[in-house]
């Protein structure tokens, strides 16, 4: 198919993320990415600041995670999970247990981060239905997070800007503190956690969950707090027997500096969602684990199982690359790698600081941002950027970039000065 037929498919029938059908974004067709590039269909080519929505940690078209999916497919690509395992899928499982804390000892294999978070929040609900208190069926979780696009998932992103207007007569209605006013790196006062304090202990009694993303909120607004703040949540969790549901999702697999995000505070929830760089970006795949507590007192109510189980349910393809993906990222020092990119990020990011129109630049780990005081014109800037040699897909405020964890030092300066570039080109976006 040449650039011009695909473009007029898209046209006419491709609905993208967040789109109207009546007034199109423009799309930019690929040919092609290997390692942290992308080739368009016209013959240019990008450095990606977006990992793929923060999943391709090893950059694309890699030869040892290509090599996993042939080796996987000459054996099968898909055999229902109901009633058969299979080693890819327990290879996954036992290493997932083995990275996380201690008392996540159960692994439940699904789809997508969206549906990772649905099962979370129905695990949570259905604990409380088999320990014979169905009352405490609402969750609470802090203002700015982002959990995904299904209703439960929805009804815990941020009221503002997530889609609570649209859907208000279906959505769950939830309970919401305050974002945390700490920073990351900086303490948690008793002013800066005295709002979530109160309000887990007012509604503790209706309560089934805390959900939260740990440490950096993603798409609701990408903001980095306390670890302290997270710790304090834990205990009052404890305190007041809530389970904590931490959303690793777009966190997990060393992006924050740590393998996972809870490490910064050392605390452990007690349901987990991972997803997104899972398979390191090459297949759909997520799981939420749950402590042994968790899943015993689902398995010793009513009905005594848990009551969800995908079609695509530990699919061998996505496990066998997900395995690979874990394996090749522990084989080298991600950490160290992880702090280039933190360096990479801050340097190349340092010229946007006191832009006219840039109100903030911060960087932790692997994720570099530029909010600036405006919402910036999503068609204009992201032409410009593409125009510069980068993918960086802005929303809201925010300009930001989540690199393949294999961008060179070259490519990454060349990434940030794109961005420094286009953001004070037009003083006031
Ligand atoms: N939780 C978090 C923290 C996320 O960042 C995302 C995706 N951006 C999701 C859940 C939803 O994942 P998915 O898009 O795979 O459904």
């Amino acid at each position: 198919m040449n650039l011009d037929d695909v473009l007029a498919i898209d046209q006419a029938h491709a609905w993208h993320p967040y789109t109207s059908t009546l007034d199109r974004d423009p799309v930019y067709p690929v040919r092609s990415a290997r390692g942290c590039r992308i080739e368009l269909m016209d013959g240019r080519t990008l450095i990606d600041g977006m990992a793929s929505w923060w999943c391709a940690i090893h950059g694309y078209n890699h030869p040892v995670l290509n090599q996993a999916a042939r080796d996987q497919l000459d054996r099968m690509a898909h055999v229902m999970f109901g009633g058969l395992t299979h080693e890819p899928a327990m290879r996954l499982v036992r290493s997932l247990v083995e990275l996380t804390p201690e008392p996540l000892q159960h692994v439940f294999l699904c789809d997508s981060g969206s549906v990772a978070v649905e099962v979370a929040i129905k695990m949570a609900l259905q604990f409380w239905i088999s320990a014979g208190r169905p009352e405490r069926h609402r969750l609470l979780t802090i203002r700015s997070g982002y959990h995904g696009d299904t209703f439960n998932a929805m009804s815990v992103c941020d009221p503002v800007t997530g889609m609570h207007h649209l859907f208000n007569r279906v959505l769950p209605e939830q309970i919401f503190a305050p974002a945390p006013s700490c920073r990351f790196g900086e303490p948690c006062t008793d002013a800066d956690i005295a709002p979530f304090a109160e309000l887990i202990e007012r509604h503790r009694h209706e309560l089934a969950a805390v959900i939260l993303e740990p440490i950096v909120q993603g798409a609701g607004g990408m903001r980095f707090y306390s670890a302290e703040y997270l710790r304090q949540v834990r205990e009052l969790c404890d305190r007041f027997d809530v389970l904590l549901i931490a959303d690793e999702i777009a966190t997990g697999f060393g992006r924050t500096g740590r393998l996972f995000a809870c490490e910064h505070a050392g605390i452990a929830p007690d349901i987990l969602t991972l997803g997104k760089a899972l398979t390191g970006g090459y297949l759909t795949l997520a799981a939420t684990l749950a402590s042994r507590r968790v899943a015993d007192g689902i398995s010793s109510g009513e009905p005594g199982v848990f009551m969800h189980g995908p079609t695509f349910m530990g699919n061998p393809l996505a496990c066998a690359i997900a395995n690979t993906s874990i394996a090749l990222l522990l084989s080298q020092d991600w950490a160290a790698n992880i702090l280039r990119l933190e360096r990479g990020l801050t340097d190349g990011l340092a010229p946007c600081r006191g832009r006219s129109g840039v109100a903030e630049v911060r960087v932790l780990g692997g994720i570099g941002v530029v909010e600036m005081e405006r919402p910036v014109p999503m068609r204009e800037i992201q032409r410009r950027l593409v125009e510069a040699g980068v993918w960086v897909r802005p929303f809201g405020r925010l300009v930001y970039l989540m690199p393949p964890y294999v961008i060179s030092d070259a490519e990454l300066a060349q990434l940030c000065a794109a961005v420094a570039e286009v953001v004070s080109e037009r003083s006031g976006f």
